[in-house]
């Protein structure tokens, strides 16, 4: 259906880029040409990187370049560096010019170590950070543990998951910890609507964890947190902080706000024709991969209605999935959301989407599964 000449340039190697990859050929079938610029060799299953410091395996890994040729796309190893909008050309960092009809931007974010004097929580290293601190706290040397968000919050779940599987542990190796949440939000987890967020302040109740709500800290020194408002003093051994979230900043485009691309509810970069965007590069503010995935989903089917195939371009209606690792059982979470908020939440302890994964995506999902299926048929 749609034209042989067509070429849609996919930015980034990440949770969006992989599923409107997949979401195209799914609309579009293998016609139009397809080029993903990345520079990572590997995609990263970046949920599972808060297990590695308790001594899990890593999280899962899967080469970029076979699942390029397994879905017939053209892989870049490179970074893009900037868009000619009005002449419809993407500029590497390696020097290449590559003339699309489609780009769909799908960099991420960068990482900003809010609090400098805080251990903060970089997915790359997860283990090399928090190792030795999980291990102090099994030796007893490290009992009073602080987990901060900065005033911008990040993803929402590896901050809870963190202090539940610290308390955790620290329950199984029969050691007392205190362990405090200090939290931008107006209740834990709060996206995900007020009947889940009600059980989950249950939860870290029952695990001895105290959450304090609407707190903007700062960490003036490594051992000190300040609680705002009131100007609160406590003491920690350890303060572990989540990153402050910037935008990628995109030359070429209209700047949004700290540096994340603005969006229309189809996809599209705000007054840019021919440019999408999706996952955390952009303005919507929860920052999570079934989140990504779905702005994906509506920027592939944008552009599959743009290259002429029979699908008409539908706005985005996010629904919220999660998966919260407790160091226990796991609780399955899910949300309408709108303006940012939570609606019709839920709580379950089984899950209620399929296949359970901590990103829901609708291709991507099943996709994976299937190589892991794959995968471990023939180490058998
Ligand atoms: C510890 C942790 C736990 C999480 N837990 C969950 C969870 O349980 N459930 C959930 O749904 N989400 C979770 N998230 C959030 C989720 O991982 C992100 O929301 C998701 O990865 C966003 O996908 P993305 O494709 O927008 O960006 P990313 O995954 O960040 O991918 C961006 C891609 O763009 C590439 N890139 C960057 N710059 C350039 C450039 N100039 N040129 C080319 N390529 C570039 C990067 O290399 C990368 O491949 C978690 C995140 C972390 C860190």
């Amino acid at each position: 259906m749609t034209s042989d000449d067509f070429h849609i340039v996919i930015v980034g190697g990440g949770v969006a880029a992989l599923e409107a990859t997949l979401a195209l050929r799914d609309v579009t079938g293998p016609r139009p040409r397809i080029t993903l610029i990345a520079p990572d060799e590997h995609f990263v299953y970046r949920p599972m990187t808060v297990r590695e410091p308790f001594a899990y395996a890593a999280a899962c890994r899967y080469e970029l370049a076979d699942i390029a040729r397994d879905l017939g796309v053209d892989l870049l190893r490179d970074r893009f560096g900037w868009v000619d909008a009005e002449r419809r050309v993407a500029h590497t960092e390696g020097g290449e010019a590559i003339a699309y009809d489609a780009l769909l931007l799908a960099v991420g974010t960068r990482l900003y170590q809010r609090f400098p004097r805080a251990v903060t929580i970089d997915d790359r290293c997860m283990d090399e950070l928090l190792h030795g601190l999980i291990q102090d706290v099994e030796g007893g040397y490290a009992r009073r543990l602080a987990f901060v968000a900065p005033a911008r919050m990040a993803w929402p779940l590896p901050l809870y998951e963190l202090a539940l599987m610290t308390s955790a542990r620290a329950y199984d190796m029969g050691v007392e910890v205190s362990i405090t949440i200090a939290t931008p939000e107006d209740s834990p987890l709060a996206i995900f609507g007020l009947g889940a967020s009600q059980a989950v302040a249950r939860l870290l109740d029952d695990a001895g964890i105290e959450t304090i709500p609407n707190a903007y800290v700062e960490v003036p020194q490594s051992r000190e947190l300040v609680v705002n408002p009131g100007a609160h003093r406590l003491e920690f051994d350890r303060i572990v902080a989540l990153p402050e979230l910037m935008g990628p900043s995109i030359r070429g485009l209209p700047a949004g706000e700290h540096g994340f691309i603005r969006v229309s509810p189809y996809g599209q970069v705000r007054g840019v024709g021919g440019v999408y965007a999706a996952g955390d590069a952009t303005d919507f503010p929860v920052k999570h991969g079934g989140i990504a995935a779905q702005q994906a989903d509506t920027a592939a089917a944008s552009i599959a209605a743009l290259a002429g195939a029979p699908i008409e371009a539908k706005p985005f209606h996010p629904t919220i999935r999660g998966v919260l690792l407790t160091g226990q059982r796991p609780r399955y979470l899910t949300a309408q959301i709108t303006g940012g908020h939570g609606f019709s939440s839920e709580i379950t302890e089984e899950p209620t989407w399929s296949p359970a994964t901590k990103i829901a995506a609708r291709y991507l999902a099943p996709y994976l599964d299937e190589r892991d299926r794959a995968a471990a048929g023939a180490a058998r």
